[in-house]
């Protein structure tokens, strides 16, 4: 080599100035090398130690990846007790030290499905090798807990331990003795005289939930995440701590074990299901790649839906032998993998909580943070319901905060770093004063944890939102009316008058009404925000030289022909578009079909609007108080004069046959779709009620009628078939000879 070089000089030239850059790149890489091995050891410490993260598990996950990359490249690098080459945790010298019969190790974690397909092939290819067959594989839910080390005697369970470093655990039998799904004896018989148990110890996600609330109404800190709670809870000292905590355990495998006839992963949990240790009931055996690509895409769906936690899952050799043959590095098994889900959480800073009036008066806190990407999205605002909510959580403005989406599911503040606070924060005081209108807040109901501002009729921030929801596309489908133009019409920056303080006047606004309308809008230069803002007209055309008179905008012109066409929209939109309390598209369908018109919704009673399929006790009380409201009757008044459809129209040459005649219709029937029944009653004058009760006259049973046909026998009430319904609907009850 020397040689070659001194025959080459310009080689020469090329290799000495590699070596230079390498010589500077190692530096700064040096640099950089030490401080991610201090960060990973500080967090380490937090997680494994104090069981109180500092940093998201993502951010984590991405440090680690750079110091695997960075030793990948400088193999020198590598120390004894770099983080990569240990199994990280600490074992606290409040727990009497345990070395584990066997070592226990950690997962290889892989972050996406090509990183597992080549390291499913690399293991099937290298399982080949050594045994000469394909390996099966086991694939589990990789639950977010903390492991645990079993150590049983003849079916006694003698001791437990955590992990610690995988050679030396915490001893933690007391603590574990409390957890009820663990079984100090083994059932059954033939139990080995050594074995070794291996699982995962968790709190669902149900009593996290819980645990949070109770922790924080004693005044302690919130655990961040379920894995830390279920970790906090098992390192105690105090065993009856523990014994209040709702922990549960699943089993992942096995270490020293004398005399257990198993030679399988999937036979030993066989084994020890069979006596009476807790086995996950999700775990599956596959041989091809594609079932387990289904599996991890299938439990990502479900994940939220499950018992516990997950953050990925775990696919192993099964076969013992195989297992045995691929052997482990200084950290983790060759015959095993733990695909990671991408990260629904991350840690952001809640810079302050604000709060939002809504459509109904309610006066939500909510979180502003630093804007931060999870799953996929920018978020920098989450809902926090309600100040108890805020209490239960423990957050204060300031802290650094867990924020989750799961999925496509709002975004949640999960809880406080609380290990990451200066001082600095302030706790959130909820307003007595509404933000909008300065009407002083109060509970909506006694008991009712929401606070509302009882300024229902002109409040300006829930006219905005009544305005813009009644233009929705559920409701009446204006476009051109989105929050943006609701907002110009009700609160505007001028005048001070704004063009609508009530939506009675919704369907009566001219254009000339919106002349003068100004909104507070930020001025850019190029598209780039400037920070400084001016007054601009919304509706109408900013005046120029060109053209000094302003005229409506394109969509001030779309806005009123949209009016226009809203009313005559149907009755069921109509319904939907005066905001009453839980009345939506579905509810709103279930009445304008069983009453046709406002006027016979008004005039229902209680029970008679309870009755209608899918509207049921609580939506029937709340469309009795609307109705009760005058300013509510008053906006339906001006509607109706605007022209604004106030009935369905029906076709006038059915006869109506069923005039007085309550029909309830239930199963399946062969011509009939449900709504398309229902609306064959209700055209031709009848009641189409969704339960049976004395006042039924018949009962409809199609296909797999269940509790209502039951009933109607039970009350001696008329029962049709479908030929039966025909007869009816054509020729009304008295058609019918009895029996039929
Ligand atoms: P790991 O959590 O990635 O995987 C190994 C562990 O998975 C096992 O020890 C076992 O306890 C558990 N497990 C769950 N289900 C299992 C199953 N079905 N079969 C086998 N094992 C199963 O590795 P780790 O070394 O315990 O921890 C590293 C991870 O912990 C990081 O990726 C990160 O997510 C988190 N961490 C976070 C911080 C932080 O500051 N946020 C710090 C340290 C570690």
């Amino acid at each position: 080599m020397t040689e070659n070089l001194a025959e080459t000089p310009a080689s020469l030239d090329r290799a000495l100035k590699a070596l230079d850059s390498s010589a500077e790149l190692t530096d700064t890489i040096r640099a950089e090398y030490a401080e991610l091995t201090d960060t990973i050891r500080a967090a380490r410490h937090d997680y494994y130690q104090e069981d109180a993260p500092t940093l998201s598990d993502a951010e984590y996950d991405r440090l680690y990846r750079r110091l695997e990359q960075i030793e990948a490249q400088y193999p020198a690098l590598i120390a004894n007790d770099s983080p990569t080459q240990e199994v990280g945790g600490e074992v606290s010298e409040a727990f009497s030290p345990v070395t584990h019969l066997v070592r226990m190790y950690s997962l290889e974690d892989v972050f996406s499905l090509e990183e597992l397909r080549a390291w499913l092939t690399k293991a099937e290819e290298n399982t080949r090798l050594l045994t000469g067959a394909a390996p099966q594989w086991l694939t589990e839910l990789k639950i977010d807990g903390l492991a645990v080390n079993l150590l049983y005697r003849n079916g006694v369970l003698v001791r437990a331990a955590t992990r610690g470093d995988g050679t030396t655990g915490e001893d933690v039998t007391h603590n574990v003795r409390t957890i009820a799904s663990i079984p100090q004896k083994l059932a059954g018989e033939n139990h080995p005289a050594q074995l070794e148990v291996r699982g995962e110890v968790f709190i669902s996600s149900a009593d996290f939930k819980k645990l949070n609330e109770k922790m924080v109404s004693e005044g302690k800190n919130p655990f961040a995440n379920p894995r830390n709670a279920a970790a906090g809870s098992l390192r105690q000292k105090d065993s009856a701590v523990t014994a209040e905590r709702p922990l549960s355990m699943y089993v992942h495998g096995v270490g020293s074990r004398t005399g257990l006839d198993v030679n399988s992963q999937y036979q030993t949990y066989e084994q020890l299901a069979a006596w009476g240790l807790p086995t996950s009931p999700y775990s599956k055996l596959f041989t091809s790649v594609d079932d387990i690509l289904r599996y991890i895409a299938e439990y990502g769906e479900k994940r939220h839906s499950l018992v516990h936690e997950i953050d990925g899952i775990v696919i192993k050799v099964n076969d013992f032998v195989a297992q045995t043959q691929l052997g482990y590095t200084s950290r983790v098994p060759r015959w095993a993998v733990a695909y990671k889900y991408p990260p629904e959480e991350v840690n952001t800073k809640l810079l302050d909580i604000r709060v939002d009036v809504g459509r109904t008066g309610r006066v939500t806190p909510y979180g502003v943070m630093e804007p931060v990407l999870v799953s996929g999205s920018t978020v920098e605002r989450a809902t926090l319901h309600n100040q108890d909510v805020v209490k239960a959580k423990g957050v204060l403005i300031g802290d650094t905060v867990v924020l989750r989406k799961a999925g496509d599911v709002i975004p949640e503040i999960v809880g406080p770093v609380v290990a990451l606070r200066d001082g600095h924060e302030r706790e959130f005081v909820m307003p007595t004063e509404c933000p909008s209108c300065g009407t002083t807040l109060a509970p909506g109901k006694e008991g009712d944890v929401d606070m509302r501002c009882p300024n229902y009729r002109s409040c300006p921030a829930q006219l905005t939102e009544r305005i813009y929801y009644a233009a929705s596309r559920g409701a009446f489908d204006i476009e051109a009316l989105g929050f943006e133009a609701a907002k110009a019409l009700t609160a505007p920056a001028e005048p001070e008058q704004p063009p609508l303080t009530s939506e009675a006047f919704l369907f009566d606004l001219t254009a000339e009404d919106l002349r003068d309308v100004k909104i507070r809008r930020e001025k850019k230069v190029k598209g780039v925000g400037t920070g400084k803002f001016e007054l601009v007209p919304y509706f109408y055309t900013k005046p120029t030289k060109a053209k000094p008179d302003p005229v409506p905008t394109k969509n001030t012109q779309n806005l009123f022909v949209e009016l226009e066409k809203a009313k005559s929209q149907p009755l069921w939109r109509v319904l939907v578009a005066l905001s009453i309390r839980h009345v939506g598209p579905t509810a709103a369908r279930a009445l304008a079909t069983e009453f046709g018109s406002m006027d016979a919704i008004a005039q229902a009673d209680r029970d008679r609007l309870a009755a209608v399929d899918g509207v049921g006790g609580v939506i029937a009380d709340s469309i009795i108080e609307w109705f009760a409201t005058d300013w509510h009757r008053e906006v339906l008044a001006r509607w109706a004069d605007a022209g604004v459809r106030m009935e369905d129209e029906r076709d006038a040459s059915i006869e109506r046959t069923l005039e007085g005649v309550t029909v309830v219709v239930t199963g399946t029937l062969v011509t009939y779709s449900r709504d398309s029944a229902k609306e064959a009653i209700i055209v031709r004058g009848g009641r189409a009620s969704g339960s049976v009760s004395k006042k039924t006259h018949f009962v409809v049973a199609g296909a797999s009628a269940g509790s209502k046909l039951d009933k109607a026998e039970a009350l001696g009430i008329p029962v049709l078939d479908e030929d039966g319904f025909t007869k009816l609907l054509a020729h009304g009850p008295d058609a019918l000879t009895p029996g039929e």
